[in-house]
């Protein structure tokens, strides 16, 4: 239940009919703090707020709510996050999905993956288009059984968590500027067209740049030396290729591509590139210094996420980027290039990987004075190898709905003993999947002949066993029974 009362703030909660300055667009209040409005406040008071809508954030008001506890969610954006194209969620993202109430609808517009198909790029002059051998077949029916697997365009996953939030509990156009601590009365939001949020609880959903990890004290996340074209091929009249996971193994750059549904088709490359940017040192350093106040202005987060993880030079035009990316699998299996060829500009994006290992007595806690909490990439990113970034954060989210719901009407040492919780049981999981998944990176991304050798004729048809490999995907939940007497 959001707790709004007063205050005294000019610029909280309006429509488009009296808009001040920089909103183009209807801004969307929790009903509780458009209430605020009428008193033209200056500051407002919220008992939860989540910033960001991404995965995480949505999760997270999703299950509040579904256990009784409303929540406002700030996101920069204008609307929710249009691009991205698809993510390969997994059984235990699955299982979130069901306990939150939003799987089945899912469910029944993405196919289901079946099993994987590694093969293995070997040049062969003589006849570019004919790719490499197969190395194995797996099923996950027979190897791994219970798994479910499903790629989910991101765009729409977003869309189905929103949906089931009541009108106005996101507020879009709501960028973060800074943070405070305020004492006993919470936290201090301040936001970049000037309005300021005073409240009890806040988490941090802001993702992979998150500003609030960075006030918290957690070092940057750290390119991991390569990086990732990802695209979504659409086909009109129906794709053409069985539900199977393709994955292409080459020295320095791996490819894949795996059905979505009946008419769309997601396919990545990453390639190993170790220059970060030359941008990245001079832009740490001037984060470095901007950051040693308490209160800490978020004024540098835009420069940060072009900066630090620019790597390379940075390609703004989309055919740039599609042609880019066909260049470095260049005579690879004539599949993999026409699912590529078959993608629009417009939906192919380019992105440096990075993690963050949570080192015992190293890194931060995940939450700070007991009332501040950080869920998704914002607290543990992770390299996209085990396809897990998503499935965690889902994951956070009910852990985290289940630890603070009793305790959201408590004031101080209830909500810091959740969070603490909270902590406890997140790290335990999140911490060696984050360095697994960047291990197993660095082993698929050797660059070295005979390394690839020994990869492509033992490892993956004689050694992987895809039932074990994929034990990280065991986590159960209980659903979430909703709870009908929130507005
Ligand atoms: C190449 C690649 C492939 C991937 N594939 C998979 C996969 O197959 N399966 C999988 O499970 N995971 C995958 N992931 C990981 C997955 O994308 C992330 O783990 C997931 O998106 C994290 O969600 P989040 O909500 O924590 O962060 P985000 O999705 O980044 O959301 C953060 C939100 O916060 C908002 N925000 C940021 N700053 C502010 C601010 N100052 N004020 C207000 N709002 C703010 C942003 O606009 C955004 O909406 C992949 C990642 C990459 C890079």
């Amino acid at each position: 239940m959001a707790l709004v009362t007063s205050i005294s703030s000019p610029q909280l909660g309006y429509c488009s009919s009296s808009p001040p300055p920089r909103r183009p667009r209807c801004r969307r209040l929790s009903p509780a703090a458009a209430m605020a409005t009428s008193a033209t406040p200056r500051r407002s008071k919220e008992a939860t707020v989540i910033v960001g809508a991404g995965v995480a954030g949505l999760a997270t008001a999703l299950a509040l709510r579904r256990l009784g506890v409303g929540a406002t969610v700030l996101e920069q954006g204008e609307t929710l996050r249009a691009g991205g194209t698809s993510l390969t969620l997994f059984k235990n993202g699955w299982r979130v999905l069901d306990s939150i109430g939003v799987a089945d609808e899912l469910r029944a517009k993405y196919l289901r993956i079946q099993g994987l198909l590694p093969a293995e790029r070997r040049m062969r002059m003589r006849s570019p288009a004919a790719g490499g051998r197969d190395l194995r077949e797996f099923s996950f029916e027979e190897e791994a059984p219970g798994q479910e697997v499903r790629a989910v365009e991101r765009k729409v996953l977003l869309e189905t968590l929103a949906s089931k939030l009541p009108a106005g509990t996101i507020s879009f156009s709501s960028k973060l500027k800074s943070i405070a601590e305020q004492g006993p009365d919470g936290t201090l939001l301040e936001l970049e067209d000037g309005r300021q949020i005073l409240s009890k609880i806040v988490i941090g959903c802001d993702g992979v740049n998150s500003p609030i990890a960075r006030w918290m004290g957690f070092s940057e996340p750290r390119y991991v030396g390569h990086m990732a074209f990802r695209g979504l091929a659409e086909y009109a009249d129906g794709q053409p290729f069985q539900p199977k996971v393709n994955y292409i193994y080459g020295r320095g750059v791996r490819a894949g591509f795996v059905p979505v549904s009946p008419t769309k088709v997601y396919w990545f490359i990453c390639f190993n590139r170790q220059d970060p940017g030359i941008y990245s040192q001079i832009i740490n350093a001037m984060i470095s210094l901007s950051t040693k106040d308490k209160k800490m202005s978020l004024a540098d987060n835009s420069c940060h996420a072009a900066g630090v993880f620019l790597a390379g030079p940075k390609i703004t035009d989309p055919a740039a980027l599609k042609s880019e990316a066909l260049d470095l699998v260049r005579g690879w299996p004539s599949d993999l290039l026409a699912v590529m060829r078959s993608t629009p500009d417009g939906a192919v994006v380019r992105t440096p990987l990075v993690d963050r290992w949570l080192w015992p007595g190293v890194s931060p806690s995940a939450s700070r004075g007991g009332r501040v909490v950080l869920a998704g990439d914002a607290w543990h990113p992770m390299t996209p190898n085990l396809g897990q970034g998503a499935c965690c954060a889902l994951e956070d989210a009910v852990v985290l709905a289940r630890r603070l719901a009793p305790a959201a009407d408590a004031v101080g040492a209830g909500v810091e003993a959740a969070l603490r919780a909270y902590e406890a049981e997140r790290w335990a999981r999140v911490f060696p999947l984050t360095a697994r998944a960047g291990l197993v990176g660095a082993l698929v991304q050797w660059e070295n002949p005979a390394v690839c050798a020994a990869r492509d004729g033992v490892v993956i048809p004689r050694l992987v066993r895809l039932g074990p490999f994929l034990e990280h995907t065991n986590f159960e939940c209980d659903l979430l029974d909703p709870a009908p007497q929130t507005p």
